[in-house]
């Protein structure tokens, strides 16, 4: 199944809405894989948001990302990175759908409580950057195929 990351912004846990980004993507049908909260250094954030250190707005983004922990997840299913970055919603949270987790938790551009990995090549990269070996789990749950139909388990599940 296809896995993908997602940090859940200092802003997200100093008002208290992690276990709320959590259940959505429970709720949703995926799995989570991996889960644990660490402090970014400055060269993993540098790493990360690669495309964006030259950017004037870098200083402020870096001070926000470093203003407590985050919480890394990888969450699991079937065209799970997608799924995840539709669910999350576009980058300014002013402009993001309604019923987006952005669009519903956030008024900010920045504050945006939530990353997603945006590509399933990016996804495996900024999973290795944040999970080490054996911090990802490979689980068997009893209502995968209440989750999906017959078609969809072979395609995505390999079953
Ligand atoms: N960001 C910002 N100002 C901008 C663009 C981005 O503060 O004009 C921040 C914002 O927190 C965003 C992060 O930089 O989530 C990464 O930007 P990216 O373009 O990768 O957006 P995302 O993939 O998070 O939607
Ligand atoms: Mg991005």
């Amino acid at each position: 199944m296809e896995r993908t990351l997602i940090l859940i912004k200092p802003n997200a846990i100093q008002r208290g809405i992690m276990g709320d980004i959590i259940t959505r993507f429970e709720r949703k049908g995926l799995r989570i894989a991996g889960l644990k909260m660490m402090f970014l250094t400055d060269e993993i954030l540098a790493e990360h948001y690669a495309h964006l250190v030259q950017r004037p707005f870098y200083p402020y983004l870096k001070a926000s990302m470093q203003a407590g922990p985050v919480v890394a997840c990888c969450l699991e299913g079937a065209e799970a990175v997608e799924t995840v970055r539709q669910m999350v919603g576009v980058t300014n949270s002013r402009k993001a759908l309604p019923g987006t987790i952005r669009g519903d938790f956030s008024m900010s551009g920045e504050q945006n409580v939530v990353h997603a990995s945006d590509s399933v090549e990016n996804a495996a990269i900024e999973l290795n950057r944040f999970f080490k070996e054996g911090e990802l789990f490979d689980y068997d749950c009893a209502v995968t195929r209440f989750e999906y139909g017959g078609e969809e388990t072979i395609k995505f599940l390999n079953k």
